[in-house]
């Protein structure tokens, strides 16, 4: 998987030769590559920023300067795209009706970076089990944006099976909306995406976020791949996972659950089963909610009950 990353701060990225990420860097089953987005401006300032039209406080990331560069990354020619609408949100349209999939669709099918923008739709093992996992493009470009939906381990698990990634990293108050707009009506996949409810200074922490999340899904990457078959969030029926505990069984006076030194890895796995169901309907009760209960055992079902759910409908409810 080819990496590049556009930043102010594209030192900050030194972060990703550390641990796992840089392994498999060495490995050659990732190259990152970090640009510097000064290094496409004009000016002796290398400005890459304008104040807000409309007025208001901070500044705003020019689009010149974001283009001049995306075009370059995207191997795409500049152009003018007088259609583009400026306040559609990128979500509107599922990306299988972009011109990432039909490129005979496209505004502009020929300025298409790889006009056989996808990747082999065969389901591979992915981890999270779900139609549509691999309904994305061989490069997809992706702007971390506080007011954007949510990454979470579905978008990481489809976002796996690209092939080039490639990242904008805002700040300030953000980047010109016409960036990524444009560049979805030049038929690339792009997406925006928030790491959580809260304002960061920049992309560049959102981004390690999200690659750590993608990166790791990569075959070859996890030197144990079984650890991320059974983890939150993944699966169909995702839930938090249970509680973990190593030795010593009795740590300060603490002992771990007698089942767990038990011996019986049946017991071993409904407890911790039924302890995944108690601790998600706690916790994350929306996680249940979006349970097929015709997926789930008699034993889950009976648990789910003891709970106060409801499981005789297509999702849980609770009573
Ligand atoms: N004015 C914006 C915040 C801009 S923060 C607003 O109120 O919505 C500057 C940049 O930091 C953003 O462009 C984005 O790239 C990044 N950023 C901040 N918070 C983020 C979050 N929760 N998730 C993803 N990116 C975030």
């Amino acid at each position: 998987m080819l990496i590049d990353i556009v930043s102010v701060f594209p030192e900050y990225f030194s972060v990703l030769d550390l641990s796992l990420l840089g392994k498999a860097q060495s490995k050659g089953l990732v190259e990152v590559r970090a640009h510097n987005l000064r290094d496409w401006t004009h000016d002796v300032h290398h400005s890459v920023d304008d104040t807000p039209v409309g007025g208001g406080a901070g500044m705003v990331m020019k689009p010149a300067v974001w283009a001049e560069c995306l075009d370059e990354l995207l191997g795409l020619e500049p152009q003018d795209m007088p259609q583009v609408d400026p306040t559609a949100e990128l979500w509107d349209e599922p990306v299988q009706d972009s011109a990432a999939e039909n490129p005979g669709d496209a505004a502009n099918p020929g300025d298409v970076a790889n006009p056989d923008n996808t990747v082999d739709s065969a389901d591979t093992a992915d981890s999270a089990g779900t139609a549509g996992i691999t309904d994305v493009a061989d490069t997809v470009l992706i702007f971390p944006n506080p007011s954007a939906p949510l990454f979470t381990q579905r978008d990481a698990t489809q976002l796996s099976h690209a092939r080039h990634l490639v990242f904008g990293c805002g700040r300030y108050e953000g980047y010109d909306a016409r960036v990524p707009r444009y560049y979805k009506a030049r038929g690339v996949d792009v997406r925006e995406y928030s790491i959580g409810d809260y304002v960061l200074n920049g992309g560049e922490v959102a981004v390690s976020v999200m690659l750590e999340a993608i990166t790791r899904l990569l075959p070859g990457f996890m030197g144990n791949p079984e650890s991320i078959v059974e983890e939150s969030y993944t699966g169909s029926n995702a839930l938090l996972e249970h509680l973990q505990y190593t030795r010593p069984t009795t740590w300060r006076g603490i002992t771990v659950p007698d089942v767990l030194t038990s011996g019986d890895h049946g017991k071993v796995d409904r407890y911790r089963r039924d302890q995944a169901l108690a601790r998600t309907a706690d916790i994350r009760p929306d996680l249940i909610e979006k349970l097929d209960c015709v997926a789930l055992s008699k034993a889950d079902r009976k648990t789910l009950i003891a709970l106060g759910w409801e499981v005789s409908g297509r999702n849980p409810r609770k009573l």
